[in-house]
């Protein structure tokens, strides 16, 4: 049997703690995604999505509780050997772009893979065969400025999966767009996590496209139950 893609088990977090004001986010959540396994969670804006995503990505640590990727136990590593898995094993996608303004399409999905030690040959190649499946090519010299809100997503897509990464983790990833388009959008997002075989976590209001992934969980009172 192939190795979770991601393990979550009993994390908790909790901001502020030990003042007037603490906020208990988490609070024993666990979750195991299958290599391949696309999710969808949902849960009401504030529940704890984004700060579950946050530390499933490596980009906080919980207070209590496991992360692993791939197999590999993550809590308690050293932030380096965090911060190459993060960079090699996790996209992130999340609700508006975060496209660098200054630099193309192409350029913001070659920068990750130079960071992670990809020629620029190599990283040029892949952007390219990435933005050709989203059907952005013929924009690949554009800023992000020139493009539409839709466009602007795919190349995030891109963009996350730039690395290969095994696990993909977004956050409301058509939640700007207006309906037509987040349909558009999401469809091509599934089509590109199925054809790479990565795993998914997706956070969305949407019902209708939760219901399109191989599995929906919600986030209520900092854990993950069924739907
Ligand atoms: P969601 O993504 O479901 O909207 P979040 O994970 O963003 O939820 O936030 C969950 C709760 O934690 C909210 O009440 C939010 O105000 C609070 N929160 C998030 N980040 C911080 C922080 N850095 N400091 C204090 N409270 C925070």
């Amino acid at each position: 049997m192939s190795e979770a893609a991601l393990a979550l088990e009993g994390v908790e977090k909790t901001y502020l703690k030990g003042t007037p004001g603490e906020v208990r986010v988490l609070a024993g959540a666990s979750l195991t995604l299958a290599a391949g396994e696309l999710v969808a969670m949902v849960a009401p804006s504030g529940a704890g999505k984004s700060t579950l995503l946050h530390i499933a990505g490596l980009l906080d640590t919980p207070d209590a509780g496991h992360v692993a990727i791939g197999g590999a136990e993550m809590s308690g590593r050293p932030d380096r050997a965090r911060t190459m898995a993060r960079r090699g094993d996790v996209g992130f996608i999340y609700q508006f772009h975060h496209l660098l303004p200054e630099f193309t399409a192409l350029e913001n999905i070659v920068l990750p893979q130079l960071a992670n030690g990809a020629s620029r040959k190599e990283a040029e190649t892949r952007a390219m065969d990435l933005l050709g499946r989203v059907g952005v090519a013929k924009r690949a010299d554009h800023r992000p400025a020139a493009l539409s809100g839709g466009e602007q997503q795919r190349v995030a897509f891109c963009r996350a999966l730039a690395n290969g990464p095994r696990l993909l983790l977004a956050d409301e990833p058509t939640g700007n767009l207006d309906p037509g388009t987040s349909d558009q959008v999401f469809g091509v997002l599934m089509d590109l996590v199925r054809e790479t075989g990565l795993s998914a976590l997706i956070a969305t209001h949407n019902l209708a496209l939760a219901d399109q992934m191989d599995r929906v969980v919600r986030l209520a009172e900092g854990r993950i139950a069924p739907v």
